[in-house]
């Protein structure tokens, strides 16, 4: 099949130099796919019968990228990758295989490659005309919006575990189903995600967070029994009920949560995993009375341990795992229009300023996920209220009682110590220890010593 694309001008010389040169030259992988489906085009992938010193020495500025003799070119956007044909054979710990060697044929190369959408090649015939190579019929999954392994998916999710992932991730992304014998293969290999780096793992799921669908990623995912492997803690969330008489909850928390994080307005991973996981805690903390009620006290802080110790197995970075567990920890946050302006600093405080934006998309999530139809108009006000309080900046300035009064209470001269006391009175009526009044200041203000 033919195929018109305007590649990178960079693209049609490399590809006219390796054919000038006696070399066969390929684009494959995911671009080929991209191109089909008329999507952005990112990573530009090549595969070759040149070796890596005769890439090396055919490219100018190219380099090695990896130590399976990735060539890579610089570009205006990423490097373009060059490899050269590979046939793969005995893997050992389903992941890493034993040998790489060099394959003679384009045909050897996409045979070892994960899916058929993803095995496609093309031929540059002339600027701007491409031959299509699909040898296991790409194009047709395509059309169909199936992910299917390239041969026998029981071997190849035995080879490379991480495999799994990737067509759950891909599916995500793309908003494909898992073909049944892909799908089968998947579940008899489930187990095999052990072995699997949790660096690797975190990418993946990530991604899946990151996708058009992460409601359904996950869905799939535990479809496909690795929910149990790479997010395990959700595991016994699901048939949990919350239902109570004169309550708004309609769904399970497993359900909620899944339900949750398809509404959530957020594209941040991070922010749709916090999502996902927010209410975890609920599977310790429920408690039925004899009348119907169901009750969760504190499952927020239950959570936030929970999250803490997945960001730990998952070796989130510490802005990534900072983050996290604040979502976790104060999506409970109340949009009560009585609350004080202090109540209001203290919640910015904790969330942390940069977060304020994710904090309040999780609670949307949280509403809509839980059968509400739309936004409350409390949760608007409360939206004013945060940007209002931030105008009007809490400082020392502000508290009902000066240096003057502190001279006065403690005896002392001005100097250091009054500022001290002020300092310290400040710090309590922004913890919400103390209210920011005459009276109660005064008091405490006796009782203190520095
Ligand atoms: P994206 O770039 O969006 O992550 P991609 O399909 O391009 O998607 P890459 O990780 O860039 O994925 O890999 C490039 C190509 O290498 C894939 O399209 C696939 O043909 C092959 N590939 C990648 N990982 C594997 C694997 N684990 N097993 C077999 N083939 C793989
Ligand atoms: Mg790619």
């Amino acid at each position: 099949m033919k195929i018109k694309l305007n590649t990178p001008v960079q693209i049609t010389k490399l590809i006219q130099t390796f054919t000038k040169n006696g070399h066969e030259i390929y684009i494959v992988g995911g671009v080929v796919r991209d191109v089909l489906l008329k999507r952005t085009l990112v990573d530009w992938d090549m595969t070759t019968n040149a070796t890596p010193e005769q890439i090396l020495a055919l490219v100018p500025d190219s380099f090695y990228d990896n130590k399976y003799g990735t060539v890579g070119v610089p570009s205006e956007g990423k490097p373009f990758e060059i490899t050269t044909f590979r046939t793969e054979s005995g893997y050992t710990n389903a992941r890493h295989p034993d040998n790489i060697s060099w394959g003679k044929t384009l045909e050897e190369d996409l045979k070892r490659r994960d899916f058929t959408i993803n095995a496609m090649a093309l031929k540059l015939i002339s600027a701007g005309n491409y031959e299509l190579i699909d040898l296991y019929g790409g194009k047709e999954d395509l059309t169909n919006r199936l992910i299917r392994c390239v041969g026998n998916p029981n071997e190849r999710f035995g080879e490379d575990a991480l495999r799994m992932m990737r067509a759950v991730r891909i599916a995500a992304q793309l908003g494909f189903a898992v073909e049944e014998e892909t799908f089968a293969g998947i579940k008899t290999n489930a187990p095999n995600l052990e072995q699997i780096s949790a660096e690797r793992i975190r990418d993946e799921l990530l991604k899946i967070m990151a996708s058009d669908y992460p409601a359904d990623g996950y869905l799939l995912l535990r479809n496909c029994e690795l929910g149990q492997y790479v997010l395990p803690e959700m595991e016994g969330a699901f048939g949990i009920e919350q239902k109570s008489p004169g309550r708004h909850h309609i769904y399970d928390v497993g359900t909620h949560s899944v339900e949750a994080l398809r509404y959530c307005p957020s594209r941040d991973p991070i922010t749709r995993l916090a999502t996902l996981i927010h209410d975890v805690g609920k599977i310790k903390t429920q408690r039925i009375f004899s009348d119907g009620r169901i009750t969760f006290y504190n499952h927020e802080m239950e959570s936030e341990k929970i999250a803490g110790k997945l960001a730990e197995r998952l070796k989130f970075s510490n802005e990534q795992r900072d983050k996290f567990i604040k979502l976790v920890r104060w999506h409970q946050f109340t949009v009560d229009e009585r609350q004080t302006d202090s109540a209001v600093r203290r919640f910015i405080k904790n969330v942390g300023i940069e977060n304020i934006t994710e904090m309040l998309a999780l609670r949307t999530g949280d509403r809509l996920g839980g059968g509400a139809r739309e936004t409350s108009w409390r949760l608007e006000e409360f939206k004013k209220r945060l940007i209002e309080v931030q105008k009007q900046p809490f400082a020392i300035p502000d508290l009902k009682i000066n240096g003057v009064d502190v001279m006065g209470v403690k005896n002392i001269p001005s100097g250091r110590a009054v500022g001290e006391y002020l300092q310290v009175l400040f710090d309590e009526v922004v913890e919400g220890n103390l209210p920011n009044e005459r009276e109660a200041l005064l008091e405490k203000l006796k009782e203190m010593n520095l």
